[in-house]
């Protein structure tokens, strides 16, 4: 039988190995998700929101097991693995809270006779194909709405996150579940490749810009609703008035957390020439403060690139950046635990991959510029658009520089942030569809149009 091995990206050392999947069994289970989705769908609402509210007592119950769990195959410091778990009770919440009003029938028209209805019927099946770098939001952004509205899911983690996969699959079927409904496909790029070539109703992805053209490219004939959440290069201006030592706090922090691997993980910072160097040397003097160590320590704020294949990339971002003028203020260099340490570059502009390519790492670029209208200019010359923020204290400016930009989501005073009411999609490279909000509960059917003329 095939087997996946899982390793600690920290230590190096082999965790689990676990049963895989191959051509053959992806199959089999896409016909097992077909088969039982319609008496799944045909269950009433209450029943499935009843499952997911006992999967949720279940992670309360399990969550120091499952941070331990999450940590230990990714990297990510203990301390956010909890933050993660803790921040998927308000999704869930969420989901629970407003799957009742965003899939009732609505009646649109109804007049001498004629009446016009919007009913919300299930995708089907709907595969997931999933990162690991959150993996508990990314999956459950899926998964759960996927559930609530009738849908079998097919689910792949990353092979990074294989064992937080099983959690998750494990807890819902414990909850009442049925085991077919919720699937878990175990492997890499060749079981996701053999999944999205099942018959399937939809397919939601999220990871990289590369392996979500490669699906968009194989799906593009089959007319499969296909929602694609990408990687970024997420942009901040912090304008000439704004509170620096605040600002450089904040920022540190959106660009470092989760030792930078976030799709929404601020990646590059254009700074008013006024405050530039007090803004630099606040965000060293934050940079500074942050632990590198073991990711189960409690203190732990950076912890381990969890491919340590990133770490070349990183390299390679630092020194083509320094090649081309820019100056190293920190960092600059991998750390043991398969770490990286925390990157601060100044001097730098937009011939560098450093300002245009996604880092996925613990590095950023604080480039200075002499105007609103520069920043806004930099923040747009990129071909990812998921977030950018602005900060200022004077809301209109901030209102009216948030406009002229291309992003998903837009944030004032604020990065490095998801809630689960408000959609979260990315324009350009960053991708196309969107979770979360009722648009992200709705997403998971299809609107089915009802045209009732009395006889
Ligand atoms: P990845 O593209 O390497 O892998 C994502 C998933 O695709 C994995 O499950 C992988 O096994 C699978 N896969 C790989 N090749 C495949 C193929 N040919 N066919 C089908 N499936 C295949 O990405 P990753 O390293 O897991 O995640 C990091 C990326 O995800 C970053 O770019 C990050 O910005 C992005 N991300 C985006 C969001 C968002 O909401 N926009 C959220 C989290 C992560």
């Amino acid at each position: 039988m095939t087997t996946l091995a899982i390793h600690n990206p920290a230590s190096g050392a082999k965790i689990a190995e676990v049963p895989a999947d191959d051509a053959a069994s992806v199959a089999a289970k896409a016909l097992a998700a077909r088969a039982a989705q319609p008496v799944w769908a045909a269950a009433p609402l209450e029943m499935r929101k009843a499952c997911v509210l006992r999967f949720r007592a279940a992670v309360v119950a399990e969550l120091e097991a499952l941070a331990a769990t999450m940590t230990s195959e990714t990297g990510k410091p203990i301390a956010m693995s909890r933050n993660e778990l803790n921040g998927l009770l308000g999704r869930i919440d969420f989901f629970l809270a407003e799957v009742d009003a965003s899939t009732a029938t609505q009646t649109v028209f109804a007049e001498g006779g004629m009446t016009e209805q919007i009913q919300h019927i299930p995708l089907g099946v709907v595969a997931n194909i999933s990162a690991w770098n959150y993996p508990w939001f990314v999956g459950c952004n899926v998964i759960l709405p996927a559930l609530l509205t009738g849908n079998a899911v097919l689910y792949k983690p990353s092979e990074y996150a294989t064992l937080t996969g099983l959690n998750i699959v494990r807890l819902l079927h414990a909850a009442g579940v049925p085991t077919d409904v919720l699937i878990a496909l175990v492997g890499g790029g060749a079981v996701g490749a053999a999944l999205q070539a099942q018959r399937i109703d939809g397919l939601f992805f999220t990871g990289s810009y590369a392996t979500g053209a490669k699906i968009a490219q194989a799906l593009g004939p089959r007319m499969v609703k296909l929602q694609l959440e990408l990687g970024g290069k997420d942009p901040t201006y912090v304008c000439d008035d704004a509170q620096v030592q605040n600002a450089a706090a904040s920022l540190a922090d959106g660009a470092m957390y989760n030792t930078g691997q976030s799709c929404c993980s601020v990646e590059r910072i254009y700074v008013h020439a006024q405050i530039f160097d007090a803004f630099v040397a606040a965000f060293v003097d934050t940079v500074h403060g942050f632990k590198v160590g073991e990711p189960m320590a409690d203190d732990t704020y950076i912890g381990a690139i969890t491919r340590s294949a990133q770490l070349d990339v990183l390299d390679a971002q630092v020194a083509d950046a320094v090649a081309k003028g820019a100056t190293l203020l920190t960092g600059g260099k991998r750390l043991p635990g398969n770490s990286y340490a925390p990157t601060v570059l100044v001097g730098v502009d937009h011939s560098m991959d450093l300002m245009r390519e996604e880092s996925f790492g613990p590095i950023i670029g604080i480039q200075k510029v002499a105007s609103d209208a520069e920043a806004v200019a930099l923040m747009n010359d990129t071909r990812y658009g998921l977030t950018a923020g602005v900060f200022t204290p004077d809301e209109q400016r901030a209102r009216a520089l948030l406009a002229q930009v291309n992003a998903g989501s837009v944030y004032w005073n604020c990065c490095d942030r998801v809630s689960p009411r408000l959609p979260w999609s990315g324009h350009g490279d960053s991708g196309v569809g969107l979770t979360l909000s009722t648009y992200g509960i709705q997403t998971f059917t299809r609107p089915k149009a009802w045209h009732l003329r009395e006889a």
